[in-house]
């Protein structure tokens, strides 16, 4: 069971970090090359044997079930500690978490949601997952990924200040997981913060700093604050990736749990629906579901799509542009010419591209991509990308707004990763309007016994647009998270 090794490399320049360097969470190069999409991320060179589900332990925790996937037991390994020093800090964090939040960590429901996929038109053979997160610790799925980050720390860095900047389902996560370990929280948060979230962050004891958006600066001010309080020393205690690629692995046992739900239940799925923000939901998804095609085949592989708002969808003009330059090549034209940190297209021009009638069209385009994913013309491309993010993903921007406001980041942190996964599996980029993510919000809590925010059902109004726009076959199963419960 014991992996040959692992290491840490950088998606963008290549850069290895130790694997059990706990103190690097950002590529050394991020700085020096800034036009590079630098992101660490973690690697295991091993045999298949720790993707077996024989091989699991039977544990509904995830952090003990999936333990040998994540690098953090590992390095817990590697600094002189035992299978079970590991399994007893688990358990005394999972305590701490319940004595805090309610509930500790355990694999969450998957369900499939007949009145719901009836509401919105689908075939009554179609099956609609749903796994819902909303009951997981501090509400969302944003606890997996804090609390694979805590398990990668080393006892010296639990004495520094953790670091955040969100003013929602992170910052509460991150505050109910650092004060699980003992550790002291700096939240840097917006001006128009909700009060009830500001009362929780303060009753568990964070420290709440106000960050105010400073003339001439471009991007989110309490990103750009947070950033100088790790360069002051602080611990990156973030979902974003390109700050702590650590940050991924966690919520990878989110898929981890999906795909073996429907290994459970016989079941197979092919549209997987993720809403984006910052990214790392569906980055860490996709890093799973490389993972799964590389050492455990799915029956089916999912198509992976996403679901921005018409208020800011960042990676869906960065998937159109690398589409756009691998339409050219595959076509044998000339590169198309890209502006940087500059759209070809105005913002309205961009949404309108991305009307319903232009689904089926981009299912087409994604068909043609996946079918010749391991070309010249697509891999050239695709390493291009990585090379030159300034030319794919800068900061919204126009200030936006959306009953989805837990997904209004204006720059999708860990894109490169997610718009490979499209290309990869034939997924494609949704952009739903308000009047879809209302009825996706209403329809959850009107046909589920679940109650996720406007955020946390975002995922489902994806899935209604492509159902209007007749692009699921009546055999074909679809799946989504609802993840961030109703405040
Ligand atoms: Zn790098």
């Amino acid at each position: 069971m014991i992996p040959q090794h692992h290491y840490v490399s950088c998606t963008g320049c290549g850069t290895r970090v130790h694997a059990y360097d706990s103190t690097t969470f950002a590529c050394p190069n991020r700085d020096c090359m800034p036009e590079v999409n630098h992101i660490l991320q973690k690697k295991h060179v091993i045999t298949s044997a720790l993707w077996q589900r024989s091989q699991l332990e039977d544990s509904r925790n995830p952090f003990v079930r999936y333990r040998h996937r994540l690098l953090g037991y590992h390095r817990a390994l590697n600094a002189h500690h035992t299978d079970i020093d590991y399994l007893e800090r688990i358990a005394q964090l999972d305590g701490a978490l319940a004595a805090i939040d309610g509930t500790g960590f355990t694999e969450t429901p998957l369900t499939v949601e007949t009145g719901l996929a009836e509401a919105i038109g689908l075939d009554p053979q179609q099956k609609l997952f749903v796994k819902n997160e909303t009951h997981n610790v501090a509400g969302s799925h944003k606890a997996r990924h804090l609390f694979g980050v805590l398990l990668n720390l080393s006892k010296e860095a639990l004495k520094k200040p953790f670091a955040i900047a969100s003013c929602g389902n992170a910052a509460l996560a991150a505050a109910v997981v650092s004060k699980a370990a003992g550790a002291h929280l700096e939240v840097y948060i917006p001006t128009d913060a909700e009060p009830a979230v500001v009362e929780r962050l303060k009753a568990l004891g964070a420290t709440l700093h106000i960050c105010e958006r400073r003339e001439g600066e471009l991007g989110d001010p309490c990103y750009l604050r947070s950033l100088d309080a790790v360069k002051n020393g602080a611990i990156p205690f973030t979902c974003q990736g390109p700050d702590n690629g650590l940050t991924i692995e966690g919520g990878q046992t989110l898929a981890y749990e999906l795909f073996d739900q429907w290994h459970a239940q016989n079941q197979s799925c092919h549209h997987l629906f993720v809403q984006v923000g910052g990214g790392a939901l569906a980055s860490s998804s996709a890093q799973a579901l490389a993972e799964a095609m590389h050492h455990q085949p799915l029956p089916v592989l999912p198509r992976f799509h996403t679901v921005q708002t018409r208020g800011a969808f960042p990676l869906a003009r960065a998937y159109d542009r690398i589409v756009k330059l691998i339409d050219a090549r595959l076509h044998g034209l000339d590169f198309p010419t890209l502006r940087p940190y500059e759209d070809d297209m105005s913002v309205e021009q961009r949404a309108a591209d991305h009307d319903s009638a232009s689904i089926s069209q981009r299912l087409i385009m994604a068909d043609c991509i996946r079918s010749a994913w391991d070309s010249t013309a697509v891999q050239s491309v695709i390493r291009y990308a990585v090379a030159n993010k300034h030319l794919f993903m800068w900061p919204w921007e126009s200030a936006p707004h959306s009953i989805a406001h837990g997904i209004l980041d204006d720059e999708t942190y860990d894109w490169y990763n997610i718009v490979c996964t499209m290309l990869r599996t034939g997924g494609i980029p949704l952009v739903a309007d308000e009047d879809h993510l209302e009825l996706a919000h209403r329809l959850a809590h009107e046909k589920t016994d679940i109650t996720p925010s406007a955020t946390g059902s975002a995922g489902l109004a994806g899935v209604i647009l492509m159902k209007e726009a007749h692009a699921l076959a009546e055999f074909e199963n679809v799946a989504v998270y609802f993840t961030g419960i109703e405040r």
